[in-house]
């Protein structure tokens, strides 16, 4: 098997690597490392999870070593071009983190910021800058940022960055670049929009493509709800508050609503049957976001509710659930979606509600991503309480006081705690149900008995005891 010893790259990379705790390259690393360390253009096919930021920062990192050149006054040597501040954000910590014995210096600038700050920090230059579009044209309108200095050329997620208008700000800065750096381009998809743009910005890219496609579906056990629209939220609270188990146990849950407003109704009426969720979307200030995304990075409020745009490109460990609130109608949004849990090789659960008028999406998504579902069966009570003769909200309230999605433990180091053991749990009788609920399963351990889902993958309604 390959290792990063064999990449080419230089001893300080490989030290920070270490550190990281890296021990072998994942495939988009091993294809591209040694082409971009000699100088190569690239064009990767390839989103996020696939470790496709390693792949460019890490030999970039020994480039830039290697040419010693001086930081550029008000300018920089390699400039990363991402789609959104969080993904951004994501980029300049690994470009820190992999550049830690390197030397180099690493800023990021995003919409949403103070421009001044920014205009302050670049005064002197910096050897790496990540930054989106906008405000990268908003400094070099302003004079205060040239790009004369760039050696090396990132364009992140370039199929995003046209989704979010970027196209002209793109082109524009094809043109400000010096002639003679090197560009690697990555996109997810490549319509012919994507492909025009590698032939402005690319002189012979090596090609390189990951199909995460399959191999994250490998990983993602699938499920579907058939639900009409007005009883999504009943069945998503019965979800999350583990009156109705679904597989797997839950750590962190990212659930997809089609709108902004769809996102802030979700979370209003999660709070008001007392379960705290956040929501990120772009109607949210930075801070918000900042905070939102921190939240549940440490699993403090673990639910969180976004739109594609806000969470594409989020690279969060540990999001065990993706809930499908609404069915996106562009089927690699989905498998963007679902590629949001099993991260860094683990697995996870994709759940998809889908009333009457996304079947055609459903459908579309089955096509054109071999998506393979297990069809879940909605609880016995469910109509009940949609109909308000289960429980009212009064008499659930004090039985859904604090989430059932908990903490555990890893995002800040420390071990789960023993499931009896847990302050919330202390004491009480067992709820109804809770024998063949998440929460209540061992960690790891899955309905029908093992971590081997290829045995429970699909049509297994055994491994799959309902109330
Ligand atoms: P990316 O596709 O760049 O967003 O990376 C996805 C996740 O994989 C990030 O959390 C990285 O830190 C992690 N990662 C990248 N390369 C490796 C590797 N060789 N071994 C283990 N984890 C990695």
């Amino acid at each position: 098997m390959t290792q990063f010893s064999d990449l080419g790259l230089s001893q300080p990379v490989l030290q920070a690597l270490d550190l990281k705790g890296y021990s072998t390259p994942t495939p988009i690393q091993v294809q591209a490392i040694p082409p971009v360390l000699e100088g190569r253009d690239l064009m990767g096919i390839a989103q996020t999870g696939t470790g496709k930021t390693a792949a460019f920062m890490l030999p970039s990192i020994d480039r830039l070593r290697d040419a010693e050149k001086q930081t550029p006054f008000k300018s920089c040597r390699m400039l990363v071009l991402a789609p959104t501040r969080e993904l951004a954000g994501q980029i300049a910590q690994s470009a820190k983190d992999y550049g830690a014995l390197a030397g180099l210096k690493v800023q990021s600038i995003v919409g949403g910021t103070s421009v001044n700050k920014d205009r302050n920090k670049l005064h002197r230059g910096t050897d790496i800058l990540v930054a989106t579009p906008g405000r990268l044209l908003d400094l070099i309108d302003q004079k205060a940022f040239v790009l004369n200095g760039v050696e090396i050329l990132v364009l992140d997620e370039a199929d995003q960055m046209l989704d979010l208008g970027f196209i002209h700000a793109l082109r524009r800065i094809s043109q400000l670049v010096p002639e003679d750096r090197q560009t690697l381009f990555f996109s997810a998809t490549m319509p012919k929009q994507i492909q025009e743009l590698v032939g402005k910005y690319c002189r012979n890219p090596v090609k390189v493509s990951v199909t995460p496609e399959s191999t994250t579906a490998e990983r993602i056990d699938q499920y579907l709800f058939m639900v009409q629209q007005d009883e999504k939220q009943t069945l998503l609270e019965m979800i999350l508050s583990e009156r109705h188990p679904v597989p797997g146990k839950f750590e962190r849950v990212l659930i997809f609503a089609r709108t902004k407003h769809g996102c802030d109704r979700v979370v209003k009426r999660l709070g008001q049957v007392g379960i705290p969720a956040n929501a990120i979307h772009g109607n949210k200030s930075q801070p918000q976001r900042e905070r939102a995304l921190d939240e549940f990075k440490r699993a403090k409020t673990p639910i969180l509710i976004a739109t594609d745009v806000a969470a594409r490109g989020i690279d969060i460990p540990g999001v065990s659930h993706v809930i499908n609130y609404e069915l996106p109608n562009v089927p690699e949004q989905y498998v963007h979606r679902i590629g949001r849990t099993a991260r860094a090789g683990r697995d996870g659960i994709a759940i998809a509600f889908c009333a009457e008028d996304e079947r055609e999406y459903l459908k579309d998504i089955r096509k054109k991503t071999d998506a393979e579902f297990e069809r879940l069966p909605l609880p016995d009570n469910f109509r009940a309480v949609v109909e308000g003769v289960g429980p009212t909200k009064r008499e659930q309230k004090p039985k859904l006081a604090r989430p059932k999605v908990r903490p555990t433990g890893d995002a800040a180091g420390r071990k789960p705690k023993a499931k009896n053991r847990h302050p919330d749990r202390a004491g009480k009788p067992r709820r109804e149900g809770s024998e063949t609920s998440p929460a209540a399963r061992p960690q790891g351990k899955r309905p029908g008995g093992g971590r081997n889902r290829s045995r429970n993958r699909r049509g297994s309604p055994g491994g799959l005891r309902h109330a």
